[in-house]
Order: structure tokens, then sequence, then C-alpha cells
């Protein structure tokens, strides 16, 4: 019996009145596209549960289902992340779904200046095709690009840096986790061999001291939140930040450092530790590199020069150290106030030092943990095929070209032997003509690039930008000549990685409106038009593509190549990678490095460290305070592309943008709570309404990133090393007046 509604019949009937192979293929295998498909899954009267497609938690949601449809929802009590709970988001995440913002066709613009129109999905294949072509016929591989992201489940960000780079033949292609975990990524690497997070959420409940930097976990991770919360060892909780967040309030500790004073402070942290001699001796011998040139560098970092820099006291510092020193189960969490940073990376890796010296590592209550941001962010890492090759290779080494082409079975050629182009690099070469054609998908870098004052002009240089995404009324997707109308969270299979490293299942629990494909869907019609389609046969379906990443990250770090499919993932709570074949285990909490061994070559942990680095854009007499920018609120995700379609949601956060300013500050310019002033920076000024706090430090203010009118302000400076923007940071002066 066809599993067709009347609106997927009506969708068959016009794609039968095209002509052409790429029709002949939507006739031929109409599930393996999903047109208006009723949910295939999952029974019609049912409850089922799938991961949220929100962050990087990964809680679990029980979806309930009438007539096939998805109709409320409630959080999963068997799930080893969440236990039941949810936050805001995860509550209303069938919301966005029901927008009437939703792309429901493609789009197509023929001229810019003009309103773009219907098309069919074999006018926009082709046009897509026929726009491209030409632009790398012309001007060559690297003029063309794609940003991808860290929204759409594993299986489809594979199929599209492969279809892009393997099919198209494009060299250059990132993704917006570049905005949120490169940094994490790189130190990692460097540190340990391979990008590793090493711990299960089961440790926010097993650590004597937990040690927050730069993540406001109240706001950001709320579920996170909860676990540490369940911690029943009386933690002392240690939040190190230069605002009195919501976190801070709720700690034991608040260490309010100066900004942009973290990486002096943890490696005076260091200094002192190794002063104290309270350090794992025998863990830093046997696992560890490069600890006696770390403790040189770090002589000079005095307790005076700390204090003096970071604005915390001798005796505090004193008191911190040995706190971290004698605490026998130490954690230490960090995220974007860390991440996002001018020396983002070699912060990281201080905070990795930390936990080397001291044995905090490979065991229950400890690690140094980066806690990551997007839903797959995780799953961009390992399998986008953008700056690693698909699962964790490298795309300048041979062996690992002709290995992924083997198993690709496609001819090795087709790999590029080169990185592509950071994020940043991209844009700068749309700014100067360079890149002529980019595909967008899942992402809006009109409203969060930093410093996009002029983003949509930055667009403009382009010959031809593709968009594909759930909204077409997107700041990006305004910019678009050609919208691809894609399915969302909960219309599609799939798989997500969270934060610690646990493989989750996404299912189809809802039509996807009008003529919205999957992303997956999507890309494999265009990799039929382009004509490169047989390459990628075995891609059939979400879960087929899934076994070839299960064999790509075969004798990988990230080896998952012995999970029982997705029947295992659904069954047991989600799988943490590591899970090579041969995997008996099944603990639902497993961290890495318990047997000290480390992916170096030698095994063995490094310690990494660096100069300080020059702060690109200090306060000055023109912009005397510092711009702080970070999460607003629970109920706030992003750029609010589907936190915004919640009346819920709305209701929750603030109706408009604020600017947080210390009372002292206020007085001094006269400003009172809620009127509008201005806040400017060398990019841009924006009008916004102050709200007087004294959780911001004298002489800096902090706006919510929610906003589009935040990235006006913000400096386009990066980490040398990640590639990451410095959101976190530049010079703004506050006045009064409106101008
Ligand atoms: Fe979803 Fe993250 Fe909220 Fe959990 S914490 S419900 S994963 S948004």
């Amino acid at each position: 019996m066809s599993t067709f509604t009347r609106a997927g019949k009506e969708i068959q009937k016009r794609i039968r009145s095209f002509s052409g192979p790429l029709t002949e293929s939507l006739v031929r295998e109409p599930g393996a596209y999903g047109l208006g498909q009723v949910p295939s899954s999952v029974a019609p009267e049912a409850t089922t549960s799938m991961v949220c497609g929100f962050c990087a938690t990964g809680c679990s949601l029980n979806i309930h289902l009438r007539s096939g449809e998805a109709t409320n929802l409630t959080a999963n009590f068997d799930y080893p992340v969440n236990r039941g709970m949810a936050c805001p988001k995860g509550w209303e995440a069938l919301a966005p779904l029901k927008s009437n913002e939703r792309a429901t066709t493609p789009m197509l613009r023929e001229k810019r200046g003009e309103a773009p129109r219907p098309v069919d999905w074999q006018t926009a294949a082709e046009t897509f095709r026929d726009r491209f072509n030409p632009i790398i016929d012309e001007h060559g591989p690297e003029s063309v690009a794609f940003l991808s992201t860290g929204q759409i489940c594993s299986e489809e960000m594979a199929f599209l840096g492969s279809f892009a780079k393997f099919g198209m033949g494009m060299i250059h292609g990132d993704g917006n986790t570049r905005q949120c975990m490169a940094t994490a990524v790189r130190a990692y690497k460097e540190s340990f061999g391979f990008d590793s997070p090493p711990y299960t959420y089961e440790d926010f409940e097993e650590s004597d001291v937990i040690v927050l930097v730069g993540s406001n976990l109240c706001i950001a991770h709320p579920i996170m939140w909860q676990r540490v919360l369940q911690n029943k060892r009386s933690p002392e909780i240690i939040v190190i930040d230069p605002r009195r967040t919501e976190t801070a309030m709720q700690a034991t500790q608040h260490v309010p450092i100066k900004p942009k004073s973290d990486l002096t402070f943890f490696y005076g942290l260091a200094h002192l530790l190794i002063d104290k001699g309270l350090l794992d001796n025998d863990f830093i011998r046997e696992h560890c590199d490069d600890f006696e040139a770390f403790a040189e560098h770090v002589k000079d970092f005095t307790p005076d020069r700390v204090a003096e820099k970071s604005g915390i006291a001798i005796e505090e510092l004193n008191a911190l150290a040995e706190l971290i020193g004698s605490g026998k189960r130490v954690s230490f969490w960090w995220t974007m106030g860390v991440n996002q940073s001018y020396e983002a990376t070699r912060t990281a890796q201080s905070i990795i030092n930390l936990a080397l010296m001291t044995g905090n590592i490979g065991k229950p209550g400890t690690g140094a943990n980066s806690i990551t941001g997007q839903c797959n962010a995780m799953g961009s890492r390992l399998f986008s095929n953008t700056t690693n090759l698909l699962g964790g290779h490298d795309f300048e080494k041979e062996a690992d070209r002709d290995k992924v082409a083997g198993i690709l079975e496609i001819p090795t050629e087709r790999i590029p032997d080169q990185n592509s182009l950071p994020y940043h690099a991209i844009i700068e070469g749309v700014n100067s003509g360079k890149i002529k054609g980019l595909w967008i998908i899942a992402t809006n870098p009109a409203h969060s690039w930093i410093g996009r004052e002029d983003f949509a002009a930055v667009l403009d240089n382009l010959d031809f930008l593709v968009v594909q995404d759930m909204y077409s009324t997107t700041e990006t997707a305004a910019c678009a000549d050609l919208i691809l109308p894609a399915a969302a969270w909960g219309e599609k299979d799939g798989t997500l990685i969270n934060s610690e490293r646990r493989i989750g299942i996404v299912k189809k629990v809802a039509k996807a409106p009008g003529e919205a494909l999957t992303d997956f869907s999507i890309i494999k019609l265009l990799a039929n038009v382009w004509g490169c389609g047989d390459w990628f046969k075995k891609w059939q379906n979400p879960e087929a593509a899934f076994e070839i990443l299960q064999k790509l990250s075969k004798g990988q770090p990230c080896d998952i190549s012995g999970i029982d499919g997705y029947r295992q993932i659904d069954e047991e709570g989600g799988v943490q990678w590591p899970y090579p074949a041969g995997t008996t285990k099944t603990e639902k909490q497993r961290r890495l490095f318990s047997d000290g061994e480390f992916f170096t070559a030698n095994k063995k942990a490094r310690f990494v460290y660096d100069t300080i680095g020059e702060d690109p854009e200090p306060p000055c007499n023109d912009y005397p305070m510092r711009l702080l920018t970070g999460r607003g609120s629970s109920s706030q995700w992003h750029t609010q592309t589907r936190t915004r379609q919640s009346a819920v949601l709305r209701k929750l956060g603030p109706k408009e943008n604020y600017v947080e300013l210390h009372p002292a500050d206020a007085g001094s310019l006269g400003v009172s709570s809620g009127e509008l002033i201005t806040v400017a920076s060398r990019r841009g000024s924006i009008q916004i309404k102050a709200f007087i706090t004294s959780t911001v430090q004298k002489g800096t203010v902090f706006i919510p990133m929610h906003e589009e009118t935040t990235n006006r302000l913000t400096l386009p400076s990066f980490d040398p090393h990640s590639h990451q923007p410095n959101y976190k940071s530049c010079a703004v002066k506050v006045e009064k007046r409106i101008s």
C-alpha cells in the first residue's frame, strides 16, 4: 500500500510531468526522497523517542504521534543524558516546524533586486548545476565553496561534504562549527593527538571540584547544570568568568577575572601548583611530554604578575591552587568564553595542562572537558568533510585519501590533497571576488558572522548564492539567488553526536511542508543532476550512509564500526564513541584515557603553551569600554530562526535586545535602566536599551548575541591556530545620546 498522503500524491503527479533522468529517479525512488511522505519509521499512533535538535547536550524527547503526526512531546526518563528533564527549547521543539515562514518550494531569483519566484525541483537542481559549473570551468575549483553546519544529521553532512568535494570538485568548505568548537578541536588535537572530548556527563556528578571556565551552564546548557545539581559529593563549584552570570551566582566561588586575562591566569595557577608541589608526578612522567619546558615557561607567571593582570588577589590565587591541587576528583569544563577568543587555543590548552599536571583525567569526576554548542557539532567535527577528511582523516595524507577513496569506491584523485580555507578566509575570498559561488546550508551568517555590518554587501559580490534551509526568511536566505527548501529535525531520520561523544538518533515524526526535502534527499538529487550520482549510489538512505560512516571510522580513535546500526543506538540510549567491532561493553557512561594512553604517536599527552598574545582591540580613549557577548537566555537559540517561531519561547525571552551596563558607568553617563542609548564600535553603531546591573564589571558591557544588531559591533579577529572568531571582546563607546 502506498505510504503517500494526498499532498504527496499531488507532488508525485507533478513530478511525473517533468522529464529527464532526475525526474525518473524521483518517480522510481519516491521513498528515498520523502516528498510529502507519512513518517515511515514510526507507527502512526505511537510514542517514540529521539534526541533534541537544538543543543549539544543531546537530551532525548518522547514524541507522541496521532495519525502519524507528532502532536506533543515529553522528556525521556530512561535516557542517560537528561533523565526526564528538558529545557524550554526542548519542550517547544515541535513548534518551529509549524511556522508559516517555512520554505516550502525551491525559489529562484533571476536577477538581483527582483523577488524570487517558486520553481520545481527539476529547475532548481538544473540551475544549481548550470550556475556553479561555468564558475568552476572559468575560474577553477577554488572559486566555489560551501558552508556547512552543526545542525543537520551526520549522514547528511557527510553526504554534503562528499558531494561538494568529491563530486563537484570543490576544495573549500567549512562549517558554522568554526564559530563554536574549532578551538577545542585544535587544542585536543595538539594535546591529545585527536579531537577527543574525554568525558561523560556522569563526571558532573562524580567531581569534588568542578571548575567552569567561560561557561554559563545554567543558561547555555541547563540540563548539564541539572546534572551538576545531582552531584551528591557536595562539590566546590568554581566559576571563572568576568561576568557574575546566573551560574556564577549559584556557584560556591566566583572568580571574576578581568576580561582577556584568562591565559595569564591559568599559567599563574600552573606556576603555583608547581611551587606548592601539588602535582601528580607519576602521571606526568608516565603519560605526558614537555612538562619540564612548560614548567620553565610558567616560572615568569608569578603571583604578583597574575594578580595584577587578572584582578584576583594573591591569597585567592593561592587558595584556588590549593583547592585544585589537593582535590581528589577535579573536573575542568569550558565553552565559548574560552573558545571565542584571539588566543583561544592556547587558553584551552592551559586548562588541559592543569588537568594533566594534577592527573585529573581518565578517572571518574575529572577531565579537561570542552562543552559543545550545536546538536551535532561533534558529528561535524568527525564527518562533515570540511576541515578533516571524513572520519577524522587528513586530506594531506596520501594513505588517508587512499583509504577513504577505497571505502567510497571513488577515484582517489577526486579527493583534494589540500585542506580547505577556514570560514573567515572563505568570507574574505567572497569579499575579494576570488570566491564567486557559495552554497550555505542550515546556517545564518548574515546574522551571526562576526563584524557583519556589511555582510549582505559581501554576499552581493557572489555570482551565485544558494541557501538551503528550513526557512525562507533568514537574513541569509534573503540574499540568495536560489533557495532550496529543507526538511527540519523531526522530519527526517539520522544521527547526531552530543558533547560527551554519544551518538543519538532522530526520526521522521512529521511531514516536511510542501515540497521541502530532507538535506539528504536534496544532495542526492543534486548529485544525480550533476552527473555523479553513480559515485554515491551506496548512499541510498541515512541508515545506509551511517554504515559507510562506520567503515570510514574503522581504525580511528572515533571507531564506531561495532555499532549494530540504528537499532542499537535507539535501544541502548545512544552509544558513545569509540565503539569498535568486537566491543561488548555497554556501560551507559564511558570516558576516554582511563588507561593513560592518548592518541599521539607515543601515546603521551603534550603540554602545549605559548607567549601571551596581543589583544587586537583593547579599550582606548575613543572606545573606552569592552564589549562582551554571549547567550542571553535558555529560551533563545543562536540567531533565533527557530526559537522565535514559538510563542512560548518568545514570551520566556527578552522582547528586545539590551546592553548590560555597570551602575558606576551608568552613573557617569547619566543613563537610567530602560533608556535607549547608543553603543558604537569602529565597525558600527546601534541603539539599544540599557539594563543597569552589577553583574558586569566596571568598564565592560554585555550584549546577548541573539539579535542581528550585536554583530554589527564585533571585531573580525581570529585565533591564529583554530581560526575561531573572537566574539567575546572588542572596544566600544557608550553614549547617552541617540545618533
Ligand atoms: Fe534540547 Fe539542549 Fe534543551 Fe536538552 S538542553 S532539551 S538538548 S536544547
